[in-house]
């Protein structure tokens, strides 16, 4: 069998360590072509060293010099390019068969169109491409036959229960509801006005799965579940009223699809995120994870609760978003994405990150979104408005 071909943009991430790894135990079947990263030189370095690869994309354009030096030092012969062009040459090249979208933030749009747009299989992280352009980004993957396959592991579990053909319908297909399981994050039982208080440290410390530091504050105010609800609306072109949310806290049970007759059906799995991956990276087929096998007879809770929007304002903010629709996940996820970094950075507080996407979506006008660049303009809009809002107050 011929060896597919890989491109993965956010290499040196949480998801694209992990992509690595898989395509390392799986030789036969992948051959890594680009990686892709955004300042970290030297582990793309690293990575385009041992896997051979042809091209090395680094998207800040001052430090292309300091890659091909990083590159030079461990003997690679990988070209080099940089900044948005770099990007989306990686994206779209005409060799490459799959493009794992693992950037983080709407900063991967552009990238994870290209790849739409040339037809490659793509394997979605970047949720946030989904939440702001979600139906631009499902037209062009119709229009020029790409394949597009949830790495999420909500929507990979989704994926995997779903019958052949939903995509012409749920209803057709007998599914009454998709239920995308949270696990509540670290602060789950932490009384609320504690959380005022909570450092960065704190809510990166995930209780289940090892991320990147954006996702892991969205896990932890639960903005990652909205997200992932519309994420989940335009994968599997859900009506909203079919898409529910239930805390279980184990991870275990990635997600449901509840069908008329009354048959739930899940997914399970140890949480690591090499399943969803080796999943979609191999589809039909399935290989090698590396993951550790489920023990259910050890696993002797496994609970599941509502939601508490008390608790959790960024959830029902992100519901509100995709009910209303036009620019309101745009402005949602731009403002989260402001609100986040500056958490990280300790300018706001964290129980200041849903006030404050709340604020930016009160303020902002309601507007039709054209196309891309309606995208863009709006997302920019928020970003601007949140900024002035953390500097305000910080
Ligand atoms: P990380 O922060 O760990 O990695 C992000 C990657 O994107 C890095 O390679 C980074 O490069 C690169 N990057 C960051 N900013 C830019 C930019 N402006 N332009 C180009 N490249 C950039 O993120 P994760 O791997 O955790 O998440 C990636 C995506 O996958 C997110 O959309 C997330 O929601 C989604 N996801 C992640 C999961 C996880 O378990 N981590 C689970 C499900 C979904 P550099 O290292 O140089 O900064």
């Amino acid at each position: 069998m011929k060896r597919e071909t890989v491109t993965i943009l956010g290499a040196t991430g949480s998801i694209g360590e992990s992509t690595l790894d898989v395509i390392g135990r799986n030789p036969k079947s992948f051959r890594v072509l680009a990686l892709t990263a955004n300042h970290n030189t030297q582990r793309l370095a690293k990575q385009c060293a041992q896997f051979n690869a042809e091209l090395a994309v680094i998207a800040n354009p001052a430090l292309e010099n300091e890659l091909y030096d990083a590159l030079k030092e461990l003997g690679a012969s990988t070209a080099v390019m940089s900044g948005e062009a770099g990007l989306l040459a990686a994206a779209g090249m005409p060799e490459v068969d799959i493009v794992m979208a693992a950037i983080v933030g709407a900063a991967g749009l552009k990238s994870t169109l290209r790849a739409a747009e040339t037809g490659k299989k793509v394997l979605l992280a970047n949720k946030e491409s989904l939440v702001i352009a979600g139906e631009f980004f499902v037209l062009t993957a119709r229009q020029n036959g790409a394949r597009v396959l949830p790495v999420d592991s909500e929507h990979n579990a989704i994926f995997q229960v779903l019958p052949a053909g939903f995509e012409q319908g749920l209803a057709q297909a007998g599914v009454d509801r998709i239920i995308l399981t949270a696990s509540g994050g670290p602060f789950l039982d932490m009384p609320t006005d504690k959380l005022r208080w909570v450092t960065p440290a704190q809510a990166c410390n995930h209780p289940n799965w090892d991320m990147g530091r954006k996702i892991s504050v969205d896990s932890a105010t639960l903005m990652n579940k909205g997200l992932e609800v519309i994420e989940a609306r335009w994968l599997f072109n859900a009506p909203p009223e079919q898409l529910e949310v239930l805390i279980h806290p184990q991870s275990i049970v990635h997600s449901m699809v509840a069908y008329r007759d009354g048959s739930v059906l899940a997914q399970m799995g140890t949480p690591d995120m090499r399943t969803p991956i080796a999943h979609a990276l191999a589809w039909p087929r399935r290989i090698e994870s590396g993951v550790k096998r489920l023990n259910l007879s050890l696993e002797n809770d496994l609970s599941f609760r509502q939601p508490d929007l008390d608790r959790f304002p960024c959830l029902g903010l992100a519901f509100e978003a995709m009910r209303v629709g036009e620019n309101a996940p745009v402005t949602l996820n731009a403002a989260n994405e402001v609100a986040v970094a500056a958490f990280l950075e300790e300018r706001i507080k964290f129980n200041r990150i849903p006030s404050l996407v709340d604020e930016i979506m009160q303020d902002l006008d309601v507007s039709a979104i054209k196309d891309i660049d309606d995208v863009l303009k709006y997302d920019k809009l928020a970003r601007t408005r949140a900024l002035e809002l953390v500097k305000r107050k910080s």
